[in-house]
Order: C-alpha cells, then structure tokens, then sequence
C-alpha cells in the first residue's frame, strides 16, 4: 500500500467498511475564520449516495457542535460526533447526546479571554464542550499564546488539555475524544462488525486513528502535518472529496470480494 512515502486510498467501496469523516481540512478547505467554510457543490450528494450504500454507517467526526454540521450539510443529516467527541448522534433519527463536562472547563472563558485580548485578530470560539482560540489571522501569536494556554492548563490538574490544531489552539475535557466517540460508534448497528476507516487532517484526529486501528481499521491522514507522524493519503480535502465522489459513483455490487483491505 506505501508508495513514495504516501498511503494508497482504496479505489473501490467495500460495502463493509464504516466511514469517519472529520470535517474541516478533510472534507472541506480551511477559511480564515470557521464560519467562512464553503461546502463545494456535490459533496452532499456524495455523502448522501456513501450514507446509503454503507448501510448507514458513515459519520462525521468533527471539533464543531452537531448543530453547525446539520447547518453545513442541510438537508443530509449523518451519524456524528460533535466537540470532539462531547457530544454524538448515533444514527441520523436520533436526538443528540451531550457528555457531562467538566465544569473546570467554562470556569475557564475569562481566563481565556483574557490571554486572547492581547492579539486583536484572535478569535475565541465558546462552544460548549471545548473553548477554541483561533489565531489564522494572527499567526505570530502562536508562540506566546501556546505558552500562556499551556500554562493555563497545567495548573487545572489534569482533566482539561490542550489540542494544538493548525491555527488553532482548543481546551476540552480529556475523557471526550474522537477515539470514544468511534468506539461508541463501533458498538452498535449499523457500525459494529464492520471495518472502521478514518479520515483526517490533523492533531484531534489522532485519537480517531488509534482507535480504528486498535479494531483493524484503517487511518486515512489529509496533506502533510508535521505534528502527525504519518503518511498523508490525500494531498488535501480536495483530494478527499474527488475520492468520495469516485466511491459513490461505483456499483459495489460484484466488488466488495475484490477489494479487501486487509
Ligand atoms: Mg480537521
């Protein structure tokens, strides 16, 4: 499967598979700010196509709460987990599950704030589950606020952390991550039994690599990022979409015996 230093995706859809999708950076190009996303014309009919031919077992897994994800790909409406895990839908008919946070976690909005308000460009996003402090439009902050945020998380003793994303810098609870919200995924139809792949781009998605590889799954890694030790499969979400739009155009009738993984 290695060629060059790259992962070959695999051309055809096994009908078996179940298919996480992290959102941004994956399936859709990163804007400067996370409300400035386009959502490419046929990509939705793609995943909807995908979402049928999987049995239903195809999810986003994404840092964005559930409701924005609806709002993104209306009308589909997949399988998720949102806020890095925090919360989940388990199949497109049912409501969404918010996990407990850690109340340590928004007692921390002010302190936050005020390490931001150094840098008029960087934006604080309070989500619910996760504080996330962009700073795309102020990259020399990187630095300075990395340390602040560091510091800021070691004194809270251990139940928040610090996801360091590109551009963006996240605090949320540690027992809510895109590996539980696969594992949970993985534990009921029409996702158990099924051979688990992920595909993302960057340092949260880690999570979601280790745990579909604990169960022989696949880890699909989106462009070159220094901070994954791992080879890319795809140049970039362009990439990820032209090979979504290639599985959903194929028949799998008569291909899923050629197309093993293993
Ligand atoms: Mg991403």
């Amino acid at each position: 499967m290695q060629d060059g230093g790259w992962q070959e995706p695999p051309r055809v859809l096994d009908p078996s598979w179940a298919l996480f999708l992290d959102v941004d950076g994956t399936l859709l190009d990163i804007a400067d700010e996370p409300q400035a996303v386009k959502v490419p014309s046929g990509l939705v009919p793609a995943l909807s196509e995908l979402f049928g031919m999987l049995g239903g077992a195809l999810a986003l897994v994404s840092g964005r709460p559930i409701a924005e994800l609806d709002r993104l790909f209306a009308p589909l409406v997949l399988p998720a987990a949102g806020q890095h895990g925090a919360e989940q839908r388990l199949a497109a008919d049912e409501p969404v599950r918010s996990h407990r946070v850690d109340p340590v976690l928004p007692a921390l909005i002010p302190e936050v704030r005020a390490i931001a308000a150094v840098w008029p460009g960087v934006e604080v996003e309070e989500k619910g589950a996760a504080i996330a402090v962009h700073f795309r439009r102020e990259p020399e902050a990187e630095v300075p606020l990395t340390r602040a945020l560091r510091a800021m998380v070691e004194a809270t003793g251990g139940s928040i952390e610090l996801l360091e994303g590109k551009m963006v810098r996240e605090l949320r609870d540690c027992r809510h991550t895109k590996g539980s919200a696969v594992g949970t995924f993985m534990a009921v139809p029409p996702f158990s039994g099924r051979r688990p792949i992920f595909v993302g781009d960057d340092v949260t998605d880690e999570d979601g690599f280790r745990a579909v590889e604990t169960v022989g799954g696949l880890a699909m890694v989106v462009g070159v990022n220094p901070a994954l030790d791992r080879e890319p499969a795809f140049s970039g979400a362009a990439a990820v979409r032209r090979w979504l739009a290639q599985l959903a155009e194929e028949n799998p009738e008569g291909t899923a015996s050629g197309m093993r993984l293993t």
